[in-house]
């Protein structure tokens, strides 16, 4: 390899050891900077859809230029995008968004392989702020079963991970390595909500050699995720005055066997399922989050409606599974008298996530090197399936894409969100090992 005039000395003509211990020395020098930038991210509340959710794009794009990588900045398509054929879904509303792509020029493109980090920047909002110790955006450090962790939205879901993927860079760069081929941060909008940065980047013919998106998953990695498909059910019933209850139908009742017909789907959904996913006690979840039904205490509602998500299994196609929970559906009410006349009716709406699978072990291996070589005797890590959604299955398809982060999935999207430190520092190293790896050393 050879090194900045600077680093010259200190790596010129280093073995690989040499390079990755100078390497993972650097990271370690990150952290603190690390765990800064971390506190200024969560101090924006980026939920979808909120001014916020631009700011910090706009934040990053700087951090990225000051730590030297050229930085592309546009603002979104959103007409275009949306009417796109193939738009993943949106479920907030947005008036402006913005895409970032920050590359560090490879110094030898045609013998080194570009890598692309792609990480979201939007959160979801903090819920209950009663079930939170403290303010949601104001990032803390407690300990938690005896790990230190950094408490607040967003920490572990997922700009910790983004983070990591900013720290790894500022330690080549530290230590003056030159990758030959090209490393690129795309910080993306959109992801809880459907993908929508995503792919916008995709749709700018942004690719690379090989993706990975640092979302948590506890160091392990992933290399599949199941899909998700929000749905909405209209349950129709026939309202009359409480007190005369029996001469009409209540909506509420009408989506009990309904309820029931797609608890016994999801069974039929998981009784058999690759051996990527059967960790999870249910690896394709079907999941009612929403009720709303009636307008008054004494009439009887004569509509309820529902929504929820649907899991994908790998491999299946969105169309395919909506089928599936359309028959059940239909089936449902036609052994119904009341709602064999009036039948359910199913809408397919908001974030629409179809499964995806990189095949590529290459990249798997290469991501379980960096790991071991950054946590020396760390527990074996797992490959496997997620149950959720993510932008990988708009990145697998475009390039081996996985997912390799800092936090658990546990602790994302929950009060007192929270990332390990331990987790923070370990993928910093890891993926700057990664970098040096897959993108080769000048
Ligand atoms: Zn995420």
């Amino acid at each position: 390899m050879s090194a900045t005039p600077d680093a010259e000395d200190a790596l010129g003509h280093a073995s690989t050891a040499q390079v990755a211990a100078a390497v993972l020395a650097a990271a370690d020098a990150q952290h603190d900077a690390a765990v800064d930038l971390l506190g200024r991210l969560v101090a924006i509340p980026s939920t979808g859809g909120s001014p916020a959710e631009v700011e910090i794009q706009h934040v990053l794009a700087d951090v990225l230029h000051g730590d030297g990588f050229d930085v592309d900045v546009w603002p979104l398509d959103l007409a275009a995008l949306t009417a796109d054929p193939d738009f993943p879904g949106m479920e907030v509303e947005r008036r402006e968004a913005y895409g970032v792509v920050a590359t560090l020029p490879g110094h030898a493109p045609d013998l080194g392989r570009s890598l692309l980090v792609d990480g979201h920047t939007d959160v979801v909002p903090p819920g209950d702020l009663g079930a939170w110790s403290g303010d949601p955006y104001e990032m803390r450090r407690l300990v938690r079963d005896g790990r230190e962790v950094l408490v607040g939205r967003g920490t572990c879901d997922m700009k910790a991970g983004l983070v990591a993927s900013i720290a790894a860079a500022r330690a080549l760069r530290a230590v003056g390595v030159r990758l030959a081929g090209d490393l690129t941060i795309a910080p993306v909008v959109g992801e809880e909500d459907g993908g929508l940065g995503t792919f916008a980047l995709v749709r700018r013919g942004v690719t690379a050699h090989a993706c990975v998106v640092p979302e948590p998953t506890a160091l392990d990695v992933v290399p599949a995720n199941g899909g998700a498909l929000t749905f909405r059910l209209r349950v129709p019933g026939r309202a009359t005055h409480a007190s005369r209850r029996t001469e009409g139908v209540s909506a509420i009742e009408m989506f009990l066997p309904v309820l029931d017909a797609l608890g016994r789907l999801e069974a039929e959904r998981n009784a058999d399922v690759d051996p990527l996913v059967r960790r999870w006690p249910i690896a394709y979840p079907l999941s009612v989050g929403t009720v709303r039904a009636g307008d008054w205490a004494s009439t009887v509602p004569d509509l309820l409606v529902a929504e929820g998500r649907l899991g994908v299994a790998l491999d299946e196609t969105p169309a395919a599974a909506r089928a599936a929970l359309e028959d059940c559906v239909a089936r449902a009410c036609a052994r119904h008298p009341f709602l064999a006349a009036h039948p359910v009716v199913v809408e397919w709406w908001g974030g629409q996530f179809a499964p995806g699978r990189t095949t590529d072990t290459a990249l798997v291996d290469a991501v379980r090197r960096a790991h071991r070589g950054a946590v020396p005797g760390a527990r074996e890590q797992e490959v496997y399936g997620a149950p959720y959604g993510s932008d990988l299955r708009l990145l697998a398809p475009v390039q081996p894409t996985v997912q390799y982060g800092p936090g658990d999935t546990r602790d994302a999207h929950a009060p007192d969100e929270s990332v390990a430190v331990d987790d923070l520092r370990a993928a910093t190293r890891a993926l700057a090992l990664l970098y040096v790896e897959h993108c080769g050393l000048l």
